[in-house]
């Protein structure tokens, strides 16, 4: 006898293959092109990450409410960000500041990252272990914390995610970048765009790009 089989195991498994298969296409339809990115995303089961109710919009391009009044990025996002990190080098050592539901984590760990992620909210930060350890992914570094400081033991990071909006760029975090390093994040308020930060020999270089709207980045640890 088999025992109970929930929409996780069996029904979702199959189902979220082609879904996911699909929600790949349109990324790199969308302008995506980095393969460890477009990978990982064919791989993380985006559905484990989101409530059960959420479940089947998991594959959707929408964010998506993770609790305590923060969400989940669409897709695109996700995929965008962490190509805008990753391409063109290794993947190497990369903090996020935000963890949530720990989707984009686990998209890091599996295009090759060694993870180190920080959230403020312990709740939040329980739900991503969880998540992460359904997904079979159990290599991240999770730090219950307020990222502001980001983690000057484990410094210099290859790379920096922030996946919340700050007003201003953090200074303890462009610190802990190493030269080469990049550092992307949403800057901004009402309105917000996404930064590209690069640590070079001749000082920072920063590019303003896509519009986006992220949930902000708040001060101390809840
Ligand atoms: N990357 C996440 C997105 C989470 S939303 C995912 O894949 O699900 C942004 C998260 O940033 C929220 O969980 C919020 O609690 C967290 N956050 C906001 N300010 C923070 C801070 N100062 N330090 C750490 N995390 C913070």
């Amino acid at each position: 006898m088999v025992a109970t089989v929930g929409p996780r195991a069996h029904g979702w498994g199959m189902m979220s293959e082609r879904t996911r298969a699909r929600m790949v296409e349109r990324l790199h339809q969308g302008g995506i092109r980095d393969e460890r990115v477009l990978e990982a995303m064919r791989r993380v089961p985006r559905h484990v990450f989101v409530d059960e109710a959420l479940a089947s919009r998991a594959y959707d391009d929408v964010s998506l409410p993770i609790g305590h009044g923060q969400t989940i990025s669409q897709p695109f996002t996700v995929a965008r960000m962490t190509e805008l990190l990753l391409t063109g080098r290794p993947a190497g050592k990369v903090l996020e500041i935000g963890t949530g539901c720990g989707y984009q984590s686990a998209v890091l760990l599996e295009s090759g990252a060694d993870v180190y992620s920080i959230e403020r909210l312990g709740p939040l930060l329980a739900k991503a272990r969880q998540n992460l350890r359904a997904a079979k992914l159990i290599h991240a570094r999770l730090v219950h914390a307020d990222g502001h400081a980001g983690l000057p033991d484990v410094a210099p990071f290859d790379g920096i995610i922030m996946t919340c909006a700050a007003r201003f760029v953090p200074q303890a975090l462009v610190d802990q970048l190493a030269e080469g390093g990049r550092m992307i994040m949403p800057l901004g308020d009402d309105e917000q765009y996404l930064l590209l930060l690069e640590k070079t020999p001749q000082g920072l270089r920063q590019t303003r790009l896509d519009p986006v709207k992220f949930v902000p980045l708040l001060s101390g640890r809840a």
